[in-house]
């Protein structure tokens, strides 16, 4: 589904992306992992284009979405959920108005369909009974529970996580985990962020190892974790295990 060519991207006189060349087939999970600064978020956020690239092309079901506008990337938008590291809910609205609130804006839906979808994930994520909750009042693993709920609203067909768990208490690490197992049991084409070692040998597909603008190796968790080639990820690896 999504296509990666020749893709660089600059800041000012700074490389943060070198020369990326992947692809992340149908129903794929792919784990990124690598050091702070690596360009892992700024990779990501190139996927759905809230960065664009400064050269290469990035290709979604066939697409080029590098040279389209801001209107026309609605709909790869649409196609493409992102769960961050902060949740990023809206504070003055329910958790169920939160899940509500693009499919009605954005695909028209009338309330009672909305609100049925919504209900729909919300028992996916295991939150029933947090609908008419303020995100305030939830835990941060509730939080991001409905914040991948929210994304899952608009029925993408990859998601994209960027460091999901790394904002929460311990405690809560696991249950967000488990939400994203079986979101990945289900098919879903995802691209994660994440040094959670456990998740990527079980769900991953791929590990993509990122140092200094460019993906150093890739291959299984089990290759990537246990046997690195290079002394780079071998470095990386050692420090957080
Ligand atoms: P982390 O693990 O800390 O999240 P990362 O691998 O996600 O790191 P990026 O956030 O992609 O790394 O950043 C890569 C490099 O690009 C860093 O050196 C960062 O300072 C730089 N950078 C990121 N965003 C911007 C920006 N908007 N303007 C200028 N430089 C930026
Ligand atoms: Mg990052």
């Amino acid at each position: 589904v999504i296509e990666i060519n020749n893709v660089a991207k600059q800041y000012g006189k700074t490389d943060v992306l070198k020369d990326i060349n992947e692809t992340v087939r149908d129903g794929q999970v792919i784990c990124l992992i690598g050091p702070s600064g690596a360009g892992k978020s700024t990779l990501l956020r190139c996927l759905n284009r809230l960065e664009n690239p400064t050269s290469g092309e990035i290709k979604f079901d066939g697409q080029d979405i590098t040279v389209l506008s801001e209107k026309e990337l609605g709909s790869i938008r649409e196609n493409m959920g992102m769960v961050f590291q902060s949740f990023n809910l809206f504070p003055n609205m329910t958790v169920l108005e939160n899940l509500k609130l693009a499919p009605i804006k954005v695909k028209h839906w009338d309330d009672s369909a909305a609100e049925k979808v919504a209900y729909d994930l919300l028992e996916r994520v295991g939150l029933t009974e947090k609908a008419q909750a303020y995100p305030a009042s939830l835990s941060g693993g509730q939080q991001q529970r409905v914040a991948i709920a929210r994304a899952l609203a608009m029925n993408p067909k990859v998601m994209l996580f960027d460091e999901p768990t790394s904002a929460l208490d311990p405690e809560m690490v696991g249950e967000v985990l488990s939400v994203m197992r079986e979101l990945a049991d289900d098919g879903m084409t995802m691209v994660v962020v994440t040094h959670e070692m456990g998740f990527a040998k079980q769900v991953a597909d791929e590990v993509w190892f990122m140092a200094d603008g460019y993906i150093q190796e890739r291959g299984t968790a089990e290759e990537l974790f246990d046997h690195p080639k290079t002394e780079r990820a071998k470095d990386f690896i050692g420090k957080i295990i």
